[in-house]
């Protein structure tokens, strides 16, 4: 347990640093936003065409470092969990709405998901999220297109925790075939701000998010992956407060997730 005590004071920690840095740093793009929004009303004129351009490029690259302060302030801003009883395949189902969205056409999702599951217990908002951020990198590891399979059953036999019964946990699962990760990165992907995709892209607070929703309620997480095979993530959420008590002592076991 204490490893993953020491993750959750270093999340709590960041949370409050990037809150306070977000939060100037927000400021300080409303007005540089501002400021370029009045420049470009006052040169709306073909002379100035080359001009306006510039402004159009500076305007955009600050456009997207508020979208950027303002998912780090709402990450720092973790709302208190709100745990009640869910039911998942119409989370997953609003979630997957949303997913396909965001997905190329080189990519093709398929929704899996077992009928008469318990509900389980979490709150609904911050199952959705880590649904989305964790389809999202499933995209993002797809870039020549895949596979993306959202799954959700009864957590079976060798999954669930030692002292849990059967039907204590539910098993939330998101996999692709993209390019999977080694793992030596494996060990490193629940950090706060470790990420490897350009800056802009990547806050590398995602699976970090993932974790602590799933460590606040009770549950798990576990990844599998390996280099050009894909990966999948499973998150074990409990349906009942006893299953809550029973997940303790794997805590340790299933935060490494190397699995
Ligand atoms: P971000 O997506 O902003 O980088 P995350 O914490 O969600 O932050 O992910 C951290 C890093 O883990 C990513 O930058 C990527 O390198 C790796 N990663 C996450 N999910 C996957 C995936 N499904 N396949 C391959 N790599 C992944």
């Amino acid at each position: 347990a204490e490893a993953s005590l020491r993750q959750s004071q270093k999340m709590e920690a960041v949370g409050q640093l990037t809150g306070g840095i977000a939060h100037d740093f927000n400021n300080m793009l409303t007005g540089i936003i501002g400021s370029i929004d009045m420049m470009r009303r006052r040169i709306a004129d073909e002379r100035y065409d080359g001009l306006q351009r510039y402004l159009d490029t500076a305007l955009g690259s600050a456009e997207r470092a508020a979208a950027l302060t303002h998912r780090l302030l709402a990450f720092a801003r973790r709302q208190p969990l709100d745990a009640q009883p869910l039911d998942v395949a119409a989370v997953l189902g609003a979630a997957a709405q949303l997913v396909t969205h965001a997905l190329p056409e080189t990519v093709t999702l398929r929704p899996d998901i077992a009928r008469d599951l318990p509900p389980v217990l979490a709150d609904g908002n911050q199952l959705e999220n880590a649904v989305l951020n964790l389809a999202v990198n499933a995209r993002d590891a797809m870039p020549d297109g895949g596979s993306l399979v959202i799954s959700a059953m009864t957590a079976q036999g060798g999954d669930i925790p030692a002292g849990a019964a059967h039907g204590d946990f539910v098993l939330i699962k998101v996999a692709d075939t993209g390019e999977g990760m080694p793992p030596d990165m494996l060990d490193k992907v629940f950090e706060p701000f470790f990420t490897t995709k350009p800056l802009g892209q990547g806050t590398g607070l995602g699976l970090s998010m993932v974790y602590g929703f799933a460590e606040q309620s009770g549950g798990s997480v576990r990844i599998h992956s390996a280099p050009g095979a894909g990966t999948s993530i499973c998150l074990y959420l409990p349906t009942s407060p006893t299953a809550v008590d029973a997940k303790v002592d794997t805590a340790v076991q299933t935060a490494r997730g190397a699995g």
